[in-house]
């Protein structure tokens, strides 16, 4: 197999690292238009890797084969690394706080690979991500169904007397009723699972050409905040002869985006899923959105957009097909 090494792909804003990490780049149109993208070093990539690029070697090629098999990386999944000057720069704004004990993984989620599904995505009962709380609010009876209301309504109230507001004056009396059930709409990708959306829709065309469907909306939550972040995600592939009917892709995206999330992940579970059920030559996906725990607080960056990519396969590999793809969607561009 041969290594892409060249020092060109560290120009590529979608050059995701050798393990289908996604990789963060801020852009700041606010200062002289241009749209420089940082290079993150070495140092910023999450966990294990830390070999500079370039080193081409069968050893890389052996993680990189054998991350395919594991479940998604996820910062959740790892020991937090040690924290580096670098990355706290690169991924301060609207990134995380490190991980709270309280998300720690589950022993089942932690060590044993091995009793996990294969895939890094859909689990062994068809939902996407491992969670108790998942397959409880699937298989809920209308009993519990009501019950998880109460509960939610009752939190949300608890939040309205703790920021000094009255929950029993007119305005707000139906409030918690209506934020549970949006929050429980804007999560409904919980309750979904890919095989589901996928319906069978895959077809045997012999074509072996790019797709692309860009300018997805794209309306996701972040998990750090619970506030929303929204922006456009670019899909494309290039079949094995089977192609995935086209509105199928939006649909995935809008699975994996109605959840708690952060950018980084949702733009490799997507590409990842992708992977899995239509089993292409390659994947590539480029989400920019803008982030509102950015723009409404924090740094308070009106003007910031943050891109994300994962690309797989063929796309991981050639630089021609990822720059066509990139140049198609329209990124290279600005
Ligand atoms: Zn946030």
């Amino acid at each position: 197999m041969v290594q892409f090494a060249s020092p060109s792909r560290s120009q590529s804003p979608s050059g995701a690292s050798s393990t289908g990490e996604p990789r963060r780049t801020k852009k700041s149109k606010s200062k002289d238009g241009s749209s420089k993208k940082k290079r993150p070093s070495a140092d910023d990539q999450d966990g294990d890797v830390t070999k500079p690029n370039g080193t081409a070697s069968a050893r890389q090629n052996a993680e990189r084969r054998s991350s395919m098999s594991k479940p998604a990386r996820d910062f959740r999944d790892q020991p937090e690394p040690a924290p580096k000057k670098k990355k706290r720069k690169t991924l301060s704004t609207s990134s995380a706080p490190p991980p709270e004990p309280s998300t720690a993984p589950t022993p089942e989620e932690a060590g044993e690979t091995s009793t996990r599904s294969p895939s890094p995505l859909i689990d062994f009962d068809g939902l996407s991500r491992p969670s108790r709380g998942t397959r409880e609010r699937l298989d809920e009876s209308p009993e519990q169904k009501e019950l998880r209301m109460e509960k939610m309504k009752g939190a949300v109230r608890t939040l309205l007397e703790c920021i000094g507001e009255d929950p029993d004056r007119e305005g707000l009396l139906a409030t918690p009723e209506r934020y549970a059930k949006a929050m429980l709409f804007f999560t409904k990708g919980y309750q979904q699972n890919v095989r589901d959306i996928v319906n069978g829709a895959i077809f045997q065309e012999g074509h072996n050409e790019m797709v692309i469907v860009k300018d997805i909306e794209v309306f996701s939550m972040c998990e750090h905040h619970l506030v929303p972040f929204n922006g456009k995600m670019h899909i494309g592939y290039i079949p094995s002869n089977a192609v995935i009917g086209i509105s199928k892709l939006p649909r995935i995206a809008e699975l994996f985006a109605r959840r708690l999330q952060i950018q980084e992940r949702l733009t490799k579970e997507v590409a990842h899923a992708i992977m899995e059920v239509l089993k292409p030559q390659g994947v590539a996906v480029v989400m920019e959105s803008s982030h509102l725990c950015m723009v409404m607080r924090g740094v308070e960056k009106t003007t910031t957009s943050t891109i994300t990519s994962c690309v797989l396969g063929c796309f991981e590999r050639k630089e021609k097909t990822r720059n066509e793809f990139l140049s198609l969607i329209g990124v290279n561009r600005r």
